[in-house]
């Protein structure tokens, strides 16, 4: 029997490397493309493509047949670190939109069955999060568009580029819009680590009684979501009838401080917060689920506490492999 396949553009980061181990548990053949293999552990999917998928040539090459399934995650991305100093916006637009067109039409080409798009929270307008208590990131509210960096704007117009090759080719087209995904196997250092694993590893690292930095005064707020349920509730859009963007993540919003906290009590450790001038990024955002409980009937469940010890322990272990 033909098994169902599946191509996932971004298959050595870290949502890409997740999906692909899940489409395997789900029986499929699976693609894998990226400009690099997976940072840890071997990739799971049935062939494995290194290439950039800004050349044309190598999309037409390696999206080369009808795929059941067209996951698009490959993008110039990171943290506030790389998204927030301005120093990288040419070629986050640049790179990512690129990938974006290619990818498009190729599928379009190929008349590939369904095509998903990762879009992120960073398309709400700046100026409907100022409130660390109330932010507003209800899906139809990134409309006047104002998004508080070139990263989301890239989004935003790639949302568009999506939903228009669904209106004039028919093209079945699905797009999150993911908040703070985390969990293990993220990037942890280097400077495009994002604030979850940013702070497992400064709390790793720091004596009990020491200090710990913190970017900004630690009051802005955030959600963030396990990657499991960030990989479920992929899977689900991806099946469903709904084309418009939808939020995938949490509602659970906590302070940086609060997060920073957490960590503490995970690692058993008391420090002092140390807030330094940083980029920070909005003051406050948080998922709001209910477009996607109500076209999925689905939501994420899990608590923050619970996805944070799993990756504090996958942090740390990184950490004493490291000065092995
Ligand atoms: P990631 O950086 O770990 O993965 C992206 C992958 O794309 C990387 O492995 C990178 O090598 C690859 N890539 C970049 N340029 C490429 C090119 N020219 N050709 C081929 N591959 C290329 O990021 P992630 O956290 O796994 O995010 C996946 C997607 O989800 C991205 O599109 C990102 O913008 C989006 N997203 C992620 C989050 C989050 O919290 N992680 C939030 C919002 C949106």
């Amino acid at each position: 029997m033909l098994k169902t396949t599946a191509l996932v553009c971004g298959a050595g980061g870290f949502i890409g490397s997740h999906l692909v181990r899940r489409l395997k548990l789900d029986g499929f053949w699976v693609r894998g493309i990226d400009l690099k293999m997976p940072d840890y552990g071997d990739s799971e999917a049935d062939e494995f493509v290194v290439g950039d998928l800004r050349q044309q040539d190598f999309c037409a090459r390696v999206i080369d047949r009808g795929f059941h399934e067209v996951y698009q995650l490959a993008a110039d991305m990171g943290g506030a670190g790389y998204i927030f100093t301005g120093q990288h916006d040419a070629d986050i637009i640049h790179n990512s939109a690129t990938i974006n067109l290619n990818v498009a039409d190729l599928c379009r080409r190929r008349a590939v069955g369904r095509v998903f798009f990762s879009s992120s929270a960073c398309v709400y307008p700046a100026v409907n999060q100022q409130n660390p208590d109330n932010p507003n990131c209800v899906e139809s509210s990134a409309y006047p568009a104002s998004p508080d960096s070139e990263y989301g704007w890239e989004k935003l117009i790639s949302e568009r580029l999506f939903q228009s090759y669904g209106r004039n080719y028919a093209m079945t087209c699905r797009i999150a819009r993911y908040h703070n995904i985390f969990g293990p196997s993220g990037t942890w250092d280097g400077g495009r680590e994002k604030v979850p694993a940013a702070i497992c590893r400064k709390v790793a690292q720091a004596a009990h009684g020491g200090e710990i930095e913190i970017w900004g005064d630690g009051r802005q707020t955030r959600s963030f979501l396990y990657i499991d349920e960030c990989i479920e509730g992929t899977l689900r859009l991806m099946r469903s009838g709904f084309a418009g963007p939808v939020n995938i993540g949490s509602e659970e919003m906590v302070s940086i401080n609060q997060l920073v906290d957490m960590v503490c009590d995970i690692a058993g450790k008391r420090l002092h917060k140390r807030h330094v001038a940083g980029p920070t990024g909005v003051r406050g955002r948080a998922s709001d689920n209910r477009l996607i409980a109500e076209t999925l009937d689905w939501q994420p469940t899990q608590s923050l506490m619970a996805g944070l010890e799993k990756t504090y322990a996958w942090v740390e272990s990184q950490l004493l492999r490291r000065a092995a």
